[in-house]
């Protein structure tokens, strides 16, 4: 799709390219942060599955910059560029407008920039430098992450003789994880699932108590299970849907607040979800009394379907790889207690832009250059071999 036809159809496509975002996701994560304060004391932060870097930049532009995205001040930038766009803008007062749109500059007086900011972004892509901001180039499914990522937190840390939880523990992860989408559904909720539990699994190595969890969900079957499992790590769990996300997709977001781990828990990359039969076993040994009864949420190898299973048989083979007894998992769960509906959220503000909606361009609409073009994009090679052989239809036939 041309970029100016992507202009026509979406609002946050456009505003992102005038306010300097380098994604329209930007938008998701400063309506995730208009109604659950996202930011409020934090320092600390690791932005998963960041490319381009959007999210980075919010985090860049909140902590280090210390601008203020509150609900007033989203607004009214949103009200200028809404007056721009839609050329509602008296015609006396229009070129004033448009200034301030272009600048968008906040004053210097209103800036609140943090101390000892630390953030860390990783992606499988390379991350367009971005200033105090650690970029890595990783897979997070990838259980060398780990102790890359500790050592962005804390240059100190040792593999040899640490283990694989952060000592300068992070106040909030967000993950923004996707993958390229087939279009086959099954398929693309059981990959994305997989870069949830991956983020998931990071995110316990690394936050701080009373920390937060964000991260991006596809909607599937039983993803209740999910919720309940999260709930069982942090007091409060919501699913979130910020009006920039389509409503046309299986996009949300979880919201984890304040991270409680259960006495005695340590993160570990042996369970490869993160939250495996390990816990419930663990409770039990210590007498602890779990919030709710633990489930053990596994994925059927042959169906990818998520089910539920108050007990699981644990085998390892003599390649020491874990191995799963799945015949007692059944489609229904065991149990229906277990199962919890996180409170469903709607963010952003119901006269932001409805990403679903086509707005009418100006007659003088010019469109923008992408802020920041993608550095390596899957399709690169694709593009290449099809210029290197004279466009889409191939070189014309030589006479
Ligand atoms: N939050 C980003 C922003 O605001 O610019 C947009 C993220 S984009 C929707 C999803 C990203 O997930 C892609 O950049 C992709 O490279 C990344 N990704 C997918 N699988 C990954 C993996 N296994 N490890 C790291 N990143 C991954």
């Amino acid at each position: 799709m041309g970029k100016s036809s992507k202009d026509k159809r979406d609002a946050y496509y456009r505003l992102a390219k005038e306010q300097g975002w380098r994604a329209r996701s930007a938008f998701k994560l400063l309506q995730l942060d208009e109604e659950f304060n996202l930011f409020e004391d934090v320092t600390r932060v690791v932005d998963l599955c960041a490319a381009p870097g959007s999210w980075s930049q919010v985090l860049s532009r909140v902590l280090i910059k210390g601008e203020k995205f509150g609900r007033c001040a989203w607004q009214d930038r949103e009200a200028k560029f809404r007056q721009h766009m839609l050329n509602v803008v008296p015609s006396d007062a229009a070129p004033e407008q448009e200034k301030s749109i272009e600048k968008d500059e906040v004053p210097e007086a209103q800036l609140k920039p943090r101390k000892d900011v630390k953030i860390v972004s990783i992606d499988l892509q390379p991350i367009s430098p971005l200033p105090g901001i650690i970029t890595l180039r990783a897979d997070i499914t990838h259980p060398a992450t780990v102790p890359l990522l500790l050592k962005a937190l804390d240059p100190d840390y040792d593999p040899d003789t640490m283990n694989q939880q952060a000592s300068q523990p992070v106040d909030l992860v967000i993950s923004d994880g996707a993958p390229d989408v087939t279009g086959l559904h099954d398929l693309d909720i059981y990959v994305q699932s997989q870069l949830l539990f991956a983020a998931l699994n990071l995110a316990l190595c690394v936050l701080k108590p009373g920390g937060k969890f964000v991260a991006k969900i596809f909607r599937g079957r039983n993803v209740d299970l999910l919720y309940a499992q999260l709930k069982i790590f942090f007091e409060k769990v919501y699913v979130a849907k910020p009006r920039s996300s389509r409503a046309s997709s299986v996009e949300a977001f979880i919201v984890c607040i304040n991270f409680q781990p259960p006495e005695g828990f340590k993160a570990s990359l042996e369970e490869p979800l993160g939250v495996g039969s390990r816990l419930p076993k663990m409770l039990a040994d210590q007498n602890a009394v779990a919030p709710i009864t633990a489930p053990v949420l596994m994925q059927s190898h042959e169906t990818g379907a998520w089910n539920v299973t108050p007990e699981r048989t644990q085998m390892v083979d003599e390649h020491g790889i874990e191995e799963v007894e799945v015949d007692d998992l059944s489609t229904e769960p065991h149990d229906k207690d277990i199962r919890w509906i996180a409170p469903f959220v709607a963010c952003g503000d119901l006269s932001a832009f409805d990403s679903d909606a086509s707005y009418k361009l100006p007659d003088d609409h010019v469109s923008l250059d992408p802020v920041q073009p993608p550095t390596a994009p899957p399709y690169k090679r694709a593009i290449e071999l099809r210029r290197a052989n004279g466009g889409a239809y191939g070189k014309p036939p030589s006479k």
